[in-house]
Order: structure tokens, then sequence, then C-alpha cells
């Protein structure tokens, strides 16, 4: 943590356990990249989805040399990467005490590029396994020139910092008899029934496609049963 990300509004839901940090970050599935693009009266704040990986104290994105992001990025700017899981809506018996339930990471810092290439496939590797475990093994291996042709830049999380916020609804004690109905609706990943692309639809549906499922609140997801490796 550093002066930039310490938490100013209710430190006291700060959370600096950095196992807790991972463990965001490693259920997330997409960031929010921010960066000041262009220069001058041109300057202005950009915030980008993408996806990321976590690998050890880094974080991982990657993409296409002709994003403007990635290029603006790899140049050395300040960036500011954040990851969110929503967890639940809470429902006070007023509109105003009404919140959600969250935990998320804001990472800051300087990215660097990866450029020796067993290095970047190895980062390539993670991108995909972070999102769906077991994947890597199933897939051919990256073409050379897919790998040149992709930009990917590791991030260190020396700088960030989690906030949580957890529980039921805070109401003013004289709102208690209010009639409102009040709790918390619980959010999660909603994973359907995997669709096969074309030609496929005979083939087996392997058990990391059919039991992916990311976090405790995903609704659909069921666990793959054990010892299962297909
Ligand atoms: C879930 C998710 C994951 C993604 N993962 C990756 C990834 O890993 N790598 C990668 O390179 N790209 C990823 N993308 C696409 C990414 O969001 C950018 O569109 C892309 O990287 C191009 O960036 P750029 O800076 O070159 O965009 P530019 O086209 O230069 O951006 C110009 C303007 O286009 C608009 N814009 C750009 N992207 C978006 C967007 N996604 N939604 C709405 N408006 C937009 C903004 O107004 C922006 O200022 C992902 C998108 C999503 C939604």
């Amino acid at each position: 943590m550093s002066d930039r990300t310490r938490l100013r509004r209710k430190p006291d839901r700060t959370v600096e356990d950095r196992d807790a940090i991972h463990a965001v970050l490693d259920e997330g599935l997409m960031a929010h990249v921010g960066l000041v693009a262009g220069e001058g009266d041109d300057a202005h704040p950009v915030v980008i989805p993408m996806l990321y990986a976590r690998d050890g104290e880094h974080l991982l994105l990657h993409g296409s040399p002709a994003s403007r992001l990635l290029r603006t990025a790899r140049a050395g700017v300040d960036l500011c990467v954040t990851v969110t899981l929503l967890d639940a809506l809470v429902l006070a018996r007023s509109g105003l005490h009404h919140s959600m339930n969250y935990r998320s990471v804001v990472v800051m810092g300087r990215a660097t590029e990866i450029t020796d290439h067993a290095a970047k496939v190895a980062a390539l590797d993670r991108l995909v396994e972070h999102t769906i475990p077991g994947r890597t093994s199933r897939v051919r291996v990256a073409h050379d020139a897919e790998v040149k042709g992709t930009i990917v830049l590791t991030l260190p999380l020396a700088e960030c910092s989690m906030k949580v916020r957890t529980g039921g609804p805070v109401d003013d004690p004289e709102d208690l008899d209010e009639p409102a109905w009040a709790g918390l609706i619980p959010i999660g990943v909603a994973v359907g029934a995997p669709i096969p692309d074309l030609g496929a639809a005979d083939d087996p549906v392997p058990g990391h496609v059919a039991f992916w499922a990311r976090g405790p609140g995903q609704l659909n997801g069921r666990p793959p049963p054990a010892g299962d490796t297909t």
C-alpha cells in the first residue's frame, strides 16, 4: 500500500491480507484499466475493460499492438487497474441506505513489456488458465508469429488496495419498523450450458468446459466431479 492507495473513506473496509487480495484477483474475469491518453490539450482519462491474469505479485495484460491502450501503457505511463467482484445487492428500509456487498482491488503503477519469447508464452498461457483453468493443455501451442504479434505487459502489485463490504443493511433505528423488505440479493456469475461451435455438436463436452464455474456466488455452475481431468 502507498499513500495513493490508502483508503480515506471507510478505512475499516481495508483488507491488507495478501492472500485475500490474490483471491479477488484470481476470481475476477475482467479488469478496468485506466490511464491518461493523449498529450497536451488532447490528454484525457480513459478506462478500458480487459482480460487479465495474476502471476504471483504481478498482473498480466495482453492484446494487439494496434491497441492504443497497450501501446500507451508499455511506454511507461501511470496505470490504475480495478477488479470488482459484486457479491450482493443490499436492500435497506430507506432508499439512501441501500448498498452493495463487494470485494474490489485497485492497483496503481507502471507496466513493463515482456519481450522474452518463453516468458511471453508462459504469460499468455497464464491468461488462458486464469480464465479457463485446465485449458492450455487442450489447445495447440501458440505459433511464433502469434506470440510476436501480441503485446504482453506485466504490472507489479506493489501498490494496491483492497476494500470490502459485507453484511446486511445499516438502517436508521427509527426505520426498523418500516414495512419495506430488507435484506440481501446475492449476486454471482451465472453459468449457462456450453454451446458447441459449428461442427462440434457431437463432440463430448470436456469437464473443464462442462463444469466451469467462478466464485462462491456463482449461480448455475457445478463443481467438477472428483477426479475429472477432461
Ligand atoms: C470483457 C472484455 C475483455 C477484453 N479483453 C481485452 C484484452 O485482453 N486485450 C485487448 O487488447 N482488448 C480487450 N478487450 C477490448 C478492449 O476493451 C479494447 O476495446 C481494445 O483493447 C482496444 O483498445 P484501444 O485502446 O486500442 O481502443 P480504441 O479503439 O483506441 O479506443 C478509442 C475509444 O473507443 C472506445 N472504446 C474502446 N474500447 C471500448 C470498449 N471495450 N467498450 C466501449 N468503448 C470502447 C472508448 O471510447 C475509447 O476512448 C476486452 C473487452 C472486454 C469488454
